[in-house]
């Protein structure tokens, strides 16, 4: 939820607690964060619980106790190297399901405040995972995505690496597509790249986020590769993959970002023929690097660049799409679409 939203419903919470007797408990990353639970606590006085990343564990003995002792519950600590089992997922889709397989981030991306907020990276087990995933599919689930900041630096323990992992899920009976989000660039082995190639169930449209195709941009965002190394790298996985396709993630006016460097985020726009891309306008984030940057770029030249960026990616996919016309490609259904009953639909 985004900053203002979460506050504005804040307020909102107040009057339906005047009404009824409800306990308000508020968590997640934006919690680690001082200046949100400093105004928070300041200006939302009514709300009872406060809770963070690393304690949503212990949720229901926090609510336990704002019931019986009438307390205000301030739970957030900062921790790394813990991973807690069995909470439970809720789960909105029943053909499709994320898997959590590690938490936090070591990279300390400029613009990023995951790192702060959820720690250092922590693995899962490596059972603990594949169990989950065989009670998925006795459920009848067939997508599984597997979810982590940075998946690719998964370390399940005794040398037992993502690429490993991804052998592991690939033989589950049931689970016949399997995505995984968002590796880092630089952590893309090839291990992996030989794991996705021997499996016929690992999706061929492989998300391998570029943020910035300029490298001066890429050093500034700590990002740990060079505009070379990315094209590199999808190069390597299309000469042992060749039906891979990529989506990307891609951010617009990054402080400093001049008319040659987002020149360079097109040129590989254009290189690489994205199926997807997700575009973002570089956004301030209070405790980052980038936000203490001073070469801000213009509110009106970042939604420019974006819209350049749009419209390229626009004409590319519309060319990109030809490919597919007359093949057979596999793709999940989840039902018919609410605009057109007789045409079957993914829904996202
Ligand atoms: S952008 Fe991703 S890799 Fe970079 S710090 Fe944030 S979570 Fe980590």
């Amino acid at each position: 939820m985004q900053k203002k939203k979460f506050l504005e419903s804040s307020g909102e919470l107040k009057k339906i607690k005047e009404n009824r007797d409800i306990i308000i408990a508020i968590g997640g990353c934006m919690m680690q964060e001082k200046h949100i639970t400093d105004k928070l606590k300041k200006s939302y006085p009514f709300v009872d619980i406060i809770f963070g990343t690393h304690t949503l564990h212990k949720v229901p003995e926090d609510i336990y106790k704002t019931i019986i002792n009438k307390e205000k519950i301030k739970d957030i600590i900062d921790i790394d190297g813990e991973v807690y089992e069995g909470i439970p997922v809720k789960r909105t889709n029943n053909r499709k399901a994320s898997v959590t397989i590690m938490y936090g981030c070591n990279n300390f991306c400029t613009y990023c405040i995951v790192p702060y907020v959820r720690g250092r990276e922590r693995s899962r087990n490596p059972e603990n995972i594949l169990n989950e995933i065989k009670e998925l599919a006795k459920e009848g689930y067939k997508e599984i995505t597997l979810l982590g900041q940075n998946v690719n630096s998964y370390n399940g323990g005794n040398n037992y690496k993502f690429s490993n992992l991804l052998k592991d899920v690939d033989k589950i009976e049931g689970i016949e597509i399997i995505r995984f989000v968002s590796p880092h660039p630089k952590d893309f082995t090839d291990d992996v790249i030989e794991s996705i190639k021997t499996s016929k169930k690992i999706s061929r449209l492989i998300h391998v986020p570029l943020q910035s195709g300029s490298t001066n941009v890429l050093k500034a965002m700590n990002r740990k590769y060079t505009k070379e190394q990315y094209l590199n790298l999808i190069d390597r996985i299309k000469k042992k993959i060749p039906d891979a396709v990529f989506s990307t993630d891609i951010i617009v006016g990054f402080p400093g970002e001049t008319e040659e460097d987002f020149e360079d985020t097109l040129d590989v726009v254009r290189k690489v023929n994205f199926e997807q891309i997700y575009m973002f306008i570089y956004s301030r984030r209070i405790g980052t690097l980038a936000d203490k940057m001073e070469n801000q770029v213009s509110e009106k030249i970042k939604h420019k660049r974006f819209d350049r960026l749009k419209v390229l990616f626009e004409e590319s996919i519309e060319k990109n799409n030809q490919k597919y016309v007359g093949t057979t490609q596999k793709i999940l259904v989840e039902g018919y679409s609410k605009n057109n009953p007789e045409m079957l639909t993914r829904k996202n």
